[in-house]
């Protein structure tokens, strides 16, 4: 059956894995992110193969942009059937009493309180028409904490938390509420992690081999059509060579 979904964060990694794969099963989709470009690009791509799909330009952290483009996102395709709450960042990896205040700041507007303006503008539709799935993109930092990861761990284990609120909270209106919680997956993560320093980005994702974002956006399909019964409510992946945040071979 055809879904309108919606993905934040569709401009890089996992996001842009779950567009491409969602588009092959011809469903309507819903792109944001903050870089224009990357989002007119990807919905002139996935327009010439047939997919509906449509681009907002905004940025998760500031809750006015948030309300004002998901009022423009249901003019345009109605209701969302399914909300992939992806958009996140880790910015730094300092110890804690080192740890440099505005990057705590960008990781809880974003993985924490930007995840909550996107709930809280999309849900109620939800629960009007009785009917939807929210997942929420998370981490294994939001099941264990590895040094040097406190913040951005601290923002994960908030969406783990958040990802079993939402479903107590909406299971009475039919919600599915999912959690996914990958381990390392080469992306554009350790690029922003790192500020820019593409030799170290490079550099965390050949001590192993990593998951691929279309590993995440194959789970992510999995979960997306399972029978109106079953909700996958928490999922852990990581790399073969991955155990936890803290041991790999
Ligand atoms: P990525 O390649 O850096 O992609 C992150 C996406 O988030 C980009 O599309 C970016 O788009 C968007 N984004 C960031 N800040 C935003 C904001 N303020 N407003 C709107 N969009 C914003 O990283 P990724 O690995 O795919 O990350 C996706 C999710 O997976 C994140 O929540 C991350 O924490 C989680 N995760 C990643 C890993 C990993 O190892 N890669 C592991 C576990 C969990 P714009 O820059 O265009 O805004």
């Amino acid at each position: 059956m055809m879904k309108t979904i919606l993905i934040t964060g569709a401009t890089a990694g996992i996001g842009e894995a779950c567009a491409s794969k969602f588009g092959v099963e011809g469903h309507r989709l819903v792109l944001t992110g903050r870089r224009q470009d990357r989002l007119n690009t990807m919905v002139e791509n996935l327009s010439s193969k047939g997919v509906d799909a449509y681009a907002f330009c905004f940025d998760i952290t500031k809750k006015e942009e948030v309300d004002v483009a998901v009022k423009e996102i249901f003019h345009t395709v109605g209701t969302v059937d399914v909300l992939i709450n992806n958009a996140g960042l880790a910015v730094g990896l300092e110890l804690l009493h080192e740890g440099v205040v505005d990057d705590w700041e960008r990781m809880i507007d974003t993985n924490i309180k930007g995840l909550l303006y996107m709930t809280r503008a999309i849900a109620p539709k939800m629960v009007e028409v009785q009917e939807g799935h929210i997942i929420n993109v998370s981490s294994i930092a939001g099941k264990d904490v590895y040094r040097f990861g406190n913040v951005y761990c601290a923002t994960k284990h908030a969406v783990d938390a958040l990802s079993k609120a939402m479903r107590v909270d909406m299971i009475q209106d039919n919600i599915k509420v999912t959690n996914i919680a990958p381990g390392m997956v080469e992306t554009e993560f350790s690029l922003v992690r790192f500020k820019g320093d593409a030799a170290r980005a490079d550099k965390v994702y050949q001590q192993f081999a990593p998951l691929l974002a279309e590993d995440i956006a194959d789970a992510i399909v999995y979960v997306t059509n399972t029978p109106k019964h079953v909700c996958i409510n928490d999922l852990v992946i990581t790399p073969t060579a991955q155990a936890n945040p803290f041991y790999t071979v």
